[in-house]
């Protein structure tokens, strides 16, 4: 199965989740969050819930993707251990059975990602059974594992890193006074699609003007004009993982002030990609660019985190954003992949903001996404 990965790497990786399931003191984990079933099993469906335990992979899944899972079973991507247990009707059902039958005692779940009825659905339905199983809210077990990317991940986020360059160039071509941001859109999902990408990671941002003051505006039907400001932030899902790029363009010549908010925001991220290497709090990463912006007297500005990590999801650990004392803080490690992304925000004026993706390395980082930063005039 081309762009999976093979059997020996899920081998470490339930090595390691086991060891985690032991500390827990539980004797499975169930895994229902989407991109933690991939990570662990190489089941690429939308439905699907994973039973870890310590002798094996208990993959329950509906008829529609049995077939998938056996071939990915005879390819050297194959799970080892795994267990297909058919779900003919309803997940919950199945999951109580498989539990009951595995002589469970204490099951970890991921409460991130199971909602409060589920869980009631399903402590009644064992209680029922007679079966005793205590259930227990775990948070961020396969998460943790995710945190620092096998090379093999390393290799797919370096592939979907790369292609964005060629989009941008498309994105860049497109902007001009006259057109709306939803046309601007278009061309980029089109781009991401001929760039070889399966699909947008996210549903891509084009805000031009004012809009651009709004750092989550998606694509609306503003028509761009002359002087805007306009943040394009895009991205493509390629063979499982992610890419997240930003570049803040102008229609038509900036003005001063336009010119002055990139120069702050370029600067940020220069200063956050110089503090990236092992051993630095992700926090600090965050800290070396807020430090920029408020030297500029725009501290009030930036309203967001610095980045967020990078992988199966687009928005994964480590959170590179200010210290909160309900969090450990994150110490960054080789391996781990994350955005850089400062922007900052000018209500009823505009906004920029300039986002790259980082490869955390022996002697600090590489960016992986390669576009030139500087305010680029189109139209
Ligand atoms: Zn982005
Ligand atoms: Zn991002």
């Amino acid at each position: 199965m081309p762009g999976l990965p093979t059997s020996d790497v899920l081998a470490r990786r339930h090595q390691r989740l086991r060891r985690a399931i032991e500390a827990l003191g539980v004797d499975a984990l169930v895994v229902t969050a989407p991109a933690n079933i991939r990570y662990l099993a190489n089941h690429v469906g939308t439905a699907g819930t994973l039973v870890m335990t310590q002798g094996g992979a208990h993959l329950l899944v509906d008829f529609r993707y049995q077939e998938a899972v056996r071939s990915v079973q005879v390819s050297e991507a194959a799970c080892p251990g795994l267990r297909v247990w058919p779900v003919p009707a309803s997940y919950d059902e199945a999951l109580a059975s498989t539990l009951v039958e595995l002589g469970t005692v204490t099951a970890g779940i991921e409460a991130l990602n199971l909602t409060v009825a589920r869980h009631e659905w399903l402590l009644r339905v064992l209680a029922s059974r007679g079966s005793g199983i205590t259930l227990r809210s775990t948070e961020r077990v396969v998460e943790q594992l995710r945190l620092v990317k096998d090379p093999c991940e390393v290799v797919a986020l370096r592939h979907a890193a790369e292609r964005v360059s060629a989009v941008a160039s498309e994105a860049f071509a497109a902007v001009r006074a006259g057109v709306t941001e939803r046309e601007v859109a278009a061309v980029i999902e089109g781009a991401l699609r001929s760039a070889g990408y399966e699909r947008p990671a996210f549903d891509t941002i084009v805000a031009s003007g004012p809009h651009s003051a709004l750092p989550h505006h998606r694509a609306g039907s503003r028509t761009l004009a002359a002087g805007d400001l306009v943040v394009l932030d895009f991205g493509g899902f390629l063979d499982g993982y992610c890419s997240d790029l930003t570049r803040t363009v102008s229609v038509g010549q900036p003005s001063l002030e336009a010119r002055r908010l990139h120069g702050a925001v370029r600067d940020a991220q220069a200063a956050a990609i110089a503090a990236v290497r092992p051993g630095v709090a992700a926090t600090a990463v965050d800290f070396a660019a807020r430090q920029v912006l408020v030297a500029h007297g725009l501290d009030e500005a930036f309203g967001h985190g610095t980045g967020h990590g990078l992988g199966l999801d687009v928005h994964e650990e480590p959170r590179v954003s200010q210290p909160r004392p309900d969090v450990p803080p994150t110490l960054l490690e080789p391996g781990m992949v994350f955005t850089i992304e400062p922007g900052a925000y000018l209500a009823g004026f505009g906004g920029v903001r300039i986002e790259d993706d980082v490869l955390v390395t022996e002697a600090g980082c590489e960016v992986l996404t390669s576009v030139p930063r500087d305010l680029r005039v189109c139209g």
